[in-house]
Parts: structure tokens; C-alpha cells; sequence
């Protein structure tokens, strides 16, 4: 079984994002950019599934600016066999991130299709569930673990309150939550050989896909600052206090 991962590179997860002076979004120059952390967890799992024998290759795909080579060639080096970069410069939204992927699919015939539950940029949790829906396929989202059984996957779902376990038949769509696994870290020898991996070079055009963005964002500002909090000597003092703040009657 083939599984297909794509990977977005994203601002790195330790980085504090800073507002462009206009508003109009974060500014992401000279910024450390990185593999989405969910996008690792992808991988990782796809890995391990390919160590236990349920898939045979791992092919990774990004669709984003040339620098998301660096993204595909982490994948390639912690583990996938080869890669797709869908090169374009917008910004490029789930909806149509995820009709290209479905362009993708529908070549590469996967058994699955392993995402991240969401891309930590865009928070949008969109993706997987719309390549679902596109495809036809089922899906299992939140993952926490992931077992093949012949035909049929089974997945457990972290869900308010509990785990939900469901049974796909292949192929499917996954998304990965944070439990799910810890996700590998590539060694030297394998940077070095993931260089000559092979990565193929695409363009939304080559799938027919419009990317042009339906969103309009419109003003992007950090949280207001938290006020510093007060110490009160009894639970008498707090409810005063909250009733000359206006917070209980
Ligand atoms: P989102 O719906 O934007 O929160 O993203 C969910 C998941 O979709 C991510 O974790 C990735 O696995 C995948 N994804 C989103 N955008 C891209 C992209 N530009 N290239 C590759 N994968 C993507």
C-alpha cells in the first residue's frame, strides 16, 4: 500500500509571530520556518507503518513556495521515499490545497492519505476533511492510533470526553493528533541520502487547479495583554471584588 503525507511548511512552532505594521497578516520575514508539527506526525506514523509492513512507500507532497523543498527533503530524510512539490507562490487555502491533493490521489492511487489535523499557521483543521469529501473517502481526524487490518483501517479519535474508535474501509483519509506518536529525528547519513531522493516538480496548473484565494483577511492583531491578576485575603474580599467589577450581581 502507497501512502501519500503532505507536509506544509509553516512558521516554526517556536517562533512568536509578529504582526505586520499594516495589519494585513504576520510577518514572515527572516523567520524560521519549519515542517507543521502535526505534518511530522505524519510522517512518523506513515514510517512506522511502512516498519510493520502494512505500506510499502511513502511518497510526501507540499504545495507552497521553492523553500518548501527544505520541508519535503525533512520528510524525505526522516523517512518518505519520494516527493511532490506543487510550487507556487500565493497563499494557498484548504479548499484548494485539498483539490490538488485529490488530483494527486487520484494518480497515485494511495491507501491513504496521512495529514496533519490542522496546519499551526492557518489553524484552519480544513484540509483532510475536504480531501474526504472530494474523494469520496472515508475519514478517520484526530488520530491518537492507527492500525491496518487488511482492507479496513481502524482509528482512534481523541473526541470531547474520551476516545472514539472507527473503522475505515481503504483507502481513507487520516488526520493526526498530537498523541499519536513522537515523531523521529532524521540522522546525518539519512540527510545526506534524502539529497538524492527523488523529488518531482509540479505546479497547481499541471492539475488544473485555480488557487486564487476566496478569503479576504482583513485585520490580523496580537491578543489583547493579559492584566495583571490580584491576590485577595478571603473568599469574602473575592466576592466583593467581583461585585465591584460587575462580574456577580
Ligand atoms: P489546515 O486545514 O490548513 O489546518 O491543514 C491541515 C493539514 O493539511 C496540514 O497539517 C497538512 O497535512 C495539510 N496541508 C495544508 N496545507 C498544505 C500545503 N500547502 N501543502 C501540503 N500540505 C498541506
Amino acid at each position: 500500500m502507497k501512502l501519500l503525507v503532505p507536509v506544509k511548511r509553516v512558521i516554526d512552532y517556536n517562533v512568536k509571530p509578529r504582526i505586520k505594521s499594516d495589519g494585513s497578516g504576520v510577518d514572515l520575514a527572516n523567520v524560521k520556518m519549519s515542517m507543521n508539527p502535526f505534518d511530522e506526525i505524519a510522517v512518523e506514523e506513515a514510517i512506522r507503518l511502512r516498519e510493520k509492513g502494512a505500506a510499502t512507500e511513502i511518497v510526501a507532497v507540499s504545495i507552497g513556495p521553492a523553500k518548501a523543498q527544505e520541508t519535503l527533503r525533512t520528510a524525505l530524510a526522516m523517512g518518505a521515499d519520494r516527493a511532490i512539490l506543487v510550487e507556487t507562490d500565493a497563499e494557498v487555502e484548504p479548499l484548494a490545497v485539498a483539490k490538488i491533493l485529490a488530483k494527486i490521489a487520484e494518480e497515485e492511487q494511495p491507501g491513504m492519505v496521512i495529514l496533519g489535523k490542522q496546519a499551526i499557521d492557518d489553524d484552519s483543521n480544513q484540509t483532510g476533511q475536504m480531501l474526504a469529501a472530494l474523494l469520496g473517502w472515508a475519514q478517520g481526524t484526530f488520530a491518537s492510533k492507527v492500525e491496518v487490518d487488511g482492507e479496513q483501517v481502524s482509528v482512534t479519535r481523541e473526541v470531547d470526553g474520551g476516545l472514539e474508535t472507527v473503522k475505515l474501509k481503504l483507502p481513507a483519509i487520516v488526520t493526526t493528533d498530537l498523541r499519536l506518536n513522537e515523531p523521529r529525528y532524521a540522522s546525518l547519513p539519512n540527510i545526506m541520502k534524502a539529497k538524492s531522493k527523488p523529488l518531482a516538480q509540479k505546479s497547481p496548473d499541471d492539475y488544473g487547479v485555480d488557487v486564487a484565494p476566496r478569503l479576504t483577511t482583513t485585520n490580523v492583531r496580537e491578543p489583547s495583554k493579559r492584566e495583571a491578576g490580584i491576590k485577595v485575603a478571603s473568599v469574602d474580599e473575592l466576592i466583593d471584588r467581583l461585585k465591584t467589577m460587575g462580574v456577580v450581581g
